[in-house]
């Protein structure tokens, strides 16, 4: 069972007593008004806020109107509880994005169920994200996870005028491998690649991800030629050097990759794939140099 960490504001003593007592068996945390709350968030990130209307100077409608404007704290789950219980102000409530509305008087019962139910719905929407984000074999953020980055990052680095650098990898003469080792061999020397370009980088700043069968990408935000043609280096060398694989016949076959770089500023008019296919053009002149190499250009 996964440990969650819950956040109440009340300006009540005797209602954070309440709730803590009631959800005993879930982290707790608790502020007695809204400003407190947000600092505490700047810490912590729970997994749900439980959220008093009535409060001093900062009310929990715009608590909650803060939480929605901060991208870090948008995404946590807002109940609210409280004494207010006029049809209004439940509207208010859900229109401002809660996710449930309480009234008093409190139920234990009916608390830890509310609770439960939204904190199982969190989790499986996590899940749903994780799975949709991450590639199923080698566990790495896979293409479609890709593409939404890569936009991110090469529109932030138009907007601020800095480097970007991306690496393409593709494994050398796989379809032989696979043929003189099997497919699930094959499998398992993409998991260990996808290992061994990870141990080369600074996750998660630098951002890896399988991009399609055996061909790997790595965007690196913040980074000139110089310095990522050095990253796509060590990559190469090492997985030329892990030594990981013998053919049958017992002679020494070391998996070895081409990779490709291109690092450039973008400008705001440029088309984010504008870099994936400078670095896949010079990806096929690794090949055609002979493999286990890397070309790297800029502009
Ligand atoms: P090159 O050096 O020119 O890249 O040759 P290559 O054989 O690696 O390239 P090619 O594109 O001809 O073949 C890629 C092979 O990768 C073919 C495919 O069976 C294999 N492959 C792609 N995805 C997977 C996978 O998920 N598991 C396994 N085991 N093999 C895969
Ligand atoms: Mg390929
Ligand atoms: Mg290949």
């Amino acid at each position: 069972m996964e440990e969650y960490l819950i956040l109440a504001v009340d300006d009540q003593d005797f209602n954070l007593i309440f709730l803590k007592k009631t959800l005993a068996e879930y982290q707790f945390l608790s502020a007695r008004n809204g400003r407190q709350a947000l600092e505490l968030l700047r810490k912590y990130s729970p997994d749900l806020i439980l959220l008093d209307i009535v409060m001093p100077e900062m009310d929990g409608y715009e608590v909650l109107r803060q939480l929605k404007y901060d991208e870090r704290t948008r995404n946590i789950p807002v109940i609210f509880l409280t004494s207010l219980d006029s049809i209004e102000d439940e509207e208010k409530g859900f229109n401002l994005g809660a996710v449930d509305y309480i009234t008093k008087p409190f139920k234990p019962t009916i608390i830890q169920a509310r609770v439960k139910n939204t904190l199982r719905f969190i989790h499986q929407q996590k899940l749903l994200e994780r799975m949709s984000h991450l590639d199923g074999l080698t566990e790495i953020p896979n293409r479609r996870f890709f593409e939404e980055k890569l936009a991110a990052e090469f529109g932030f680095a138009a907007t601020n005028k800095r480097p970007l650098s991306l690496i393409m990898i593709d494994v050398d003469f796989f379809k032989k491998f696979n043929d003189q080792h099997g497919h699930s061999k094959g499998d398992e020397a993409l998991v260990k690649v996808a290992q061994i370009i990870r141990s080369c980088l600074n996750e998660p700043h630098e951002f890896l991800a399988r991009y399609g069968g055996e061909e790997f990408v790595v965007i690196l935000p913040d980074t000139d030629a110089a310095a990522g043609s050095e990253i796509a280096e060590k990559i190469r060398y090492h997985v030329s050097i892990s030594q990981l694989f013998n053919n049958p016949a017992g002679s020494h076959a070391a998996l070895t990759v081409s990779v490709g770089g291109y690092s450039m500023i973008p400008a705001n008019y440029e088309y984010c794939h504008s870099i994936l296919e400078k670095a896949d053009a010079c990806l096929y002149q690794a090949k055609k140099h002979g493999r286990n190499c890397v070309k790297w250009d800029y502009s």
